[in-house]
């Protein structure tokens, strides 16, 4: 059911659906038509639905009889049938594992401008990732907010500083429908907030094959207030905050059980939605009739959060007294006391004035959990080790999954071409070791360097139309005289800059010497141009100062030819300069960027990249395909000079140089050398089919039979989990490890000590011998036997192992930690004893 019901001829009448289906925003197939509908509304709004409400009668019944117009759309429909219909990649690879589907779970989307419902890098993944199941197949149901107003759009005045101008998302104008309950009505969900009723609106959004839930509180029964819930992406005080959290969470859940998807693994991207954990335990208490313990080792199998944040301050964490006032109505529904829910988001639950941390609710409710980089997932594992106390560091379960971008999103219709030729329209769709790499590394210069010069060129082509547009509104056309008419030359090395403008990213270094900069940008023969963009969070003084000072800079005389700043950085923005580019830098203080994915988005189109050793350059850069900044170790402020000399000479002496190294033909070969390598080696590594493929194997599939393992029989498995863990819990402190003994026998090295269990069996726990890594060596776990029971009354038992090891004996040391085949340790139990020493 759509809301812009507006009669169409019936020859055009599959408009309606294929307007409201994202497939457009990736597969460039139908912009023809949408174009020849309406040019104008096109150009402006990339939105078919606009076009077909903003089109006039006597043009659509035109249209109708247009033969051509027809047949293109006949061929569209087709094409489109196919991809919705054929075998997948997914159905090809898991049509008969235990996982029945994955419900997705995020606070912000970034899948097209014409649905602006994201502020960063979170959402494009979220994107990203969505597009990708569709493509692959994969059995995604996705869940979020549709805010009134998504994140702001920015626009610089006079002096460089940013305004903001939230705008009002009308739905009637966006891609996505009602969705319809079952007796034919708008869908809604319904809670109980403070003791009155909330009702949510439930949108679908169609991406391909996926369908993307959108929960609205704009629903006139509503309090004003209420009504508000949903009104600003990140917007609002603390508490708005958390109830957008529980509308996520408790709502989205319910809205996904309602679906039918309540025995799905579910996914969280970012802590944001840890509440979902929380409403999948009341369902499954309700319908199963368990106890609120059960439920959780029953259903946290099933879960899996993925962590962004580098470091803890980033968590979104609330003040107990604020949380209570939500939480006490349902814990008494799940029938437990309000300590106990409010216990899973501390560190500490005894401390009654730590504050209440979603990340920390996530990594207790979810049986997996994962980083977004090699890199980050090491830095989480330091975040996250106040849960597991007496671990190692590098025992906190948490893996990672480094992201990847949705490569038909970011490539250029040129740069597609080339690689269709290359391997086919459905490269995309398929295992990705059908597109080895020799291949790329045979693409021919001239055709390389074509490409580059037509992105390049298309490039400044549109950042000269949409400087035109920023300049238009300026108050005093007196001031924009001061800019160039003309700015940028489509021959000149162009590099891109474009993020938040959030400390860590240290979106200035490049400006750190002024004057340095403006003689590289004015080398007689190896001029350098650069366009920055980026939004400062509209609380950011630092961010809206960094901002003005590149303002101010574009400014200045000698340059103003060479850098412009862009306004209002988006996702046509940045389609536009991950196509054009010559090298995208990105500098980031390490360990900050968790993994940054606008540096893969270039790759597909030949760009290179010049970054920080930080999130996923740190794993992708050698030599071959880029260049790296700063020496991999984290360094604070002080780092900055250093960081900023180090970026001029790379760009002085080794990145201007080579691209200005040309054959007799003026063609770059060192240059396109590396663009090779790098085409060659990373596009598909860091795409979005490459991290799916490792969610699928390391994480949902695994997920999934651990779930149904504990939910079947009545969730026999999990009630037995729960006593394995009461009696461990009970028992543990009566745990006595003796002295380790070591010796030889027989030519082999053996270790034996003595352990008193108390009233633990032997079963449910292992007694490990340990030796930390070292330089030189890697860690030792060696789990030992209970070879012969010493004394029945206490439960004492001799264990014995043989050693392989020739590190000495004061290397190694014993523990005890839980064991049963069935539980993820430590992630579900976290007791550990150590020898003392
Ligand atoms: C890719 C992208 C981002 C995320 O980029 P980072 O590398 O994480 O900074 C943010 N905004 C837009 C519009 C993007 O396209």
């Amino acid at each position: 059911m759509a809301l812009s019901s507006r009669p169409l001829p019936e020859a055009l009448a599959i408009l309606r659906e294929l307007s409201l289906d994202l497939y457009w925003s990736w597969n460039h197939d139908g912009d023809q038509l949408w174009q020849q509908l309406n040019p104008e509304v096109w150009e402006h709004t990339q939105n078919p639905v606009e076009v077909l409400q903003l089109t006039s009668d006597e043009q659509l019944q035109k249209i109708a009889r247009d033969k051509n117009f027809l047949a293109a759309l006949n061929t569209l429909t087709q094409a489109r049938d196919a991809y919705l219909t054929d075998t997948s990649w997914y159905q090809q690879h898991y049509a008969n594992s235990a996982l029945k589907g994955i419900a997705y779970l995020s606070m912000e989307y970034g899948l097209c401008d014409a649905l602006p419902l994201y502020a960063g890098g979170l959402g494009m993944l979220a994107g990203d990732y969505l597009k990708t199941a569709s493509d692959l197949g994969v059995p995604v149901v996705a869940v979020g907010l549709l805010y009134q107003q998504g994140y702001f759009h920015q626009s610089l005045d006079d002096t460089g500083w940013q305004r903001e101008t939230y705008l009002y998302n009308d739905p009637g104008s966006l891609p996505l429908r009602r969705a319809q309950a079952k007796d034919g009505s708008w869908l809604h969900i319904d809670t109980e907030f403070l003791c009155r009723r909330v009702r949510f609106r439930v949108w679908q959004v169609t991406v391909g094959r996926i369908t993307l839930y959108l929960l609205d509180s704009n629903d006139p029964r509503n309090q004003a207030g209420d009504r508000g819930i949903t009104s600003q992406l990140y917007g609002g005080n603390r508490e708005l905050r958390l109830v957008q959290e529980i509308a996520l969470g408790i709502c989205g859940w319910r809205l996904l059980d309602t679906l039918g998807c309540g025995d799905y693994v579910c996914h969280l991207n970012e802590g944001h939605a840890a509440f979902a954990t929380l409403e999948r335990m009341r369902t499954y208490c309700e319908r199963h009739k368990v106890s609120f313990d059960e439920a959780l080792w029953a259903t946290r199998a099933g879960n899996i959060f993925t962590t962004h944040t580098p470091v803890a301050a980033g968590f979104d964490r609330y003040p107990i007294e604020v949380l209570r006032r939500y939480i006490d109505e349902f814990s008494q529904q799940l029938g437990v006391p309000a300590e106990r829910l409010l216990a899973l988001g501390k560190a500490n639950p005894e401390d009654s004035t730590e504050w209440f941390n979603m990340a920390w609710l996530a990594m207790r409710t979810c049986a997996f959990a994962n980083g977004v980089s090699a890199l980050h997932g090491a830095v989480s594992r330091t975040i996250f080790q106040p849960l597991f106390p007496r671990w190692p560091e590098r025992e906190v379960p948490i893996g990672h999954v480094t992201n990847g971008v949705h490569v038909p999103t970011w490539d250029s219709s040129r740069a597609d071409n080339e690689w269709r030729q290359l391997f086919g329209p459905d490269r995309w769709r398929q295992d990705l070791e059908r597109m080895p790499t020799d291949t790329i590394e045979q693409l021919d210069n001239h055709r390389l360097w074509q490409m580059k010069g037509q992105g390049r060129a298309q490039l400044v082509d549109y950042v000269r139309r949409r400087l035109g547009h920023q300049w238009r509104r300026e108050s005093d056309p007196g001031q924009c005289a001061v800019f160039s008419e003309q700015p940028l030359d489509p021959n000149v090395l162009t590099l891109g800059f474009a993020r938040r403008f959030a400390e860590y990213k240290r979106p200035n270094l490049l400006l750190h010497n002024p004057d340095r900069l403006a003689a590289l940008l004015n080398h007689p023969q190896h001029p350098v141009q650069l366009i920055v963009a980026g939004k400062a969070h509209p609380a950011d003084q630092w961010g809206k100062n960094a901002l003005q000072a590149w303002y101010r800079f574009a400014r200045r005389a000698d340059v103003k030819d060479r850098v412009v700043f862009l306004e209002d950085y988006d996702i046509e923005l940045a389609q536009h300069l991950v196509q054009g580019v010559d090298v995208w830098l990105n500098t980031p203080r390490r360990p900050w960027e968790a993994c940054g994915t606008s540096g893969m988005k270039v790759l597909v189109n030949g760009g290179l990249n010049l970054s920080s050793l930080d999130g996923w350059w740190a794993e992708a850069w050698h030599a071959e395909v880029g260049w790296a900044l700063g020496d991999g170790d984290v360094h604070g402020e002080e780092q900055d000079d250093d960081d900023a000399t180090a970026l001029y000479e790379l760009l002085e002496q080794d990145i201007a140089p080579c691209f200005y190294h040309r054959d007799d033909a003026d063609i770059p070969t060192d240059w396109l050398e590396r663009v090779r390598h790098s085409m060659a080696q990373l596009t598909a590594s860091f795409s979005c089919n490459r991290m799916l493929q490792e969610y699928i194997e390391g994480y949902y599939l695994p997920a999934a039979q651990l779930l149904a393992n504990r939910t079947k029989e009545k969730g026999a498995l999990a009630a037995e989990l729960f006593q394995w863990h009461s009696g461990l819990s009970q028992h543990w402190h009566e745990i006595h490890l003796g002295e380790l003994q070591f010796d030889e026998r027989d030519g082999h090295r053996r270790v034996g000590l003595n352990v008193q269990l108390g009233g633990l069996n032997p079963e449910h726990l292992t007694v490990e011998l340990i030796a930390d890594p070292t330089d030189a060596e890697s860690a030792i776990t060696l789990a030992l036997t209970p070879a012969s029971t010493l004394q029945s009354a206490t439960h004492s038992y001799r264990y014995e192992g043989q050693l392989d090891s020739a590190r000495p004996d004061g290397d190694f040391t014993a523990r005890v930690v839980p064991r049963h085949p069935a539980a993820m340790i430590p992630a579900e139990h976290q007791k550990i004893i150590w020898q003392s020493r």
